[in-house]
């Protein structure tokens, strides 16, 4: 995970058909929270319409803000996968993990909000993270959008991509390492170490390695660099040729350590340049 910027313009539509949904919703919810609060299976159940939420140009100004990357593994799979519209805050219903069943209602009020909405996999939003939704303390939870508790009142416990995961993980080499609860949680909830995310970090890892120092090798790393060019400055090498392989190095080790860069947090705590 990285720090998401989002854009300030909330998309057309989100600000259109969406805001008229949302204020339908909070009227709707005064005269009958039922649809919004029943659980009874069969029962008038409140949908969403993800024809809003989810329009294309949603979805493509949330992808361009993210540089087409997963906001939670940070994986770029858009070629085999179109990826969710995912919303932090859950809309429909929402759980704490490590209680039974599931609790209504959920942020109804937010589904069509444009801070609340981010592009992720499948695989963090459907396997993983899901409905999930633990904050530190329960009782400042917001719902209903009625009661005196606000949203900026609510500490939750999965970190928002809107924050810096960097204060609660980090990486040693290719290792995902939890600082606090929080990214405990957050490895936990959003599956940042299932193994075919393991097995994309490492080879992104050792293509780096063969390029780049690692951070607090640069000692090693300018013998290493001595020790290369007495042993190909030769008539296959001059001094340019030598630069200009560095100076190549040097742009894969940049181009990975920006936000656009895919696995960037681990490149970037990983990776001297
Ligand atoms: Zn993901």
């Amino acid at each position: 995970m990285i720090k998401i910027h989002k854009s300030d313009i909330v998309p057309n539509r989100l600000a259109t058909a969406g805001l008229e949904e949302k204020v339908k919703d909070m009227l709707d919810f005064v005269c009958d929270s039922r649809p919004y609060t029943n659980t009874a299976r069969g029962s008038d159940i409140k949908g969403f319409k993800n024809s809003i939420y989810g329009d294309t140009t949603v979805k493509e100004q949330l992808k361009s803000d993210q540089h087409n990357k997963c906001c939670y593994c940070e994986s770029k799979f858009t070629t085999n996968s179109p990826g969710d519209v995912e919303h932090f805050r859950p809309k429909g219903r929402y759980k704490i993990p490590g209680v039974p069943g599931y609790k209504k209602p959920g942020y109804y009020w937010l589904v069509y909000d444009w801070n609340n909405l981010f592009f992720s996999c499948e695989v963090c939003n459907r396997e993983y993270k899901k409905e999930n939704f633990p904050l530190n303390d329960n009782c400042d939870r917001a719902i209903p959008h009625l009661k005196n508790h606000l949203i900026k009142s609510e500490k939750p416990i999965l970190i928002c991509p809107t924050e810096k995961p960097e204060n609660h993980l980090e990486f040693k080499e290719d290792t995902l390492i939890a600082k606090d609860l929080r990214g405990e949680m957050s490895i936990k909830y959003y599956g940042l170490k299932r193994k075919g995310l393991l097995d994309d970090r490492l080879s992104s890892f050792n293509r780096l390695k063969g390029i780049g120092p690692l951070k607090g090798d640069l000692n090693k790393v300018t013998q290493e660099i001595v020790n290369f060019i007495n042993e190909n400055l030769n008539e296959n090498y001059t001094v340019d040729s030598l630069r200009e392989i560095f100076k190549l190095n040097n742009d894969l080790i940049n181009e990975s350590i920006i936000d656009a860069g895919e696995f960037s947090l681990m490149a970037r705590t990983s990776f001297s340049i």
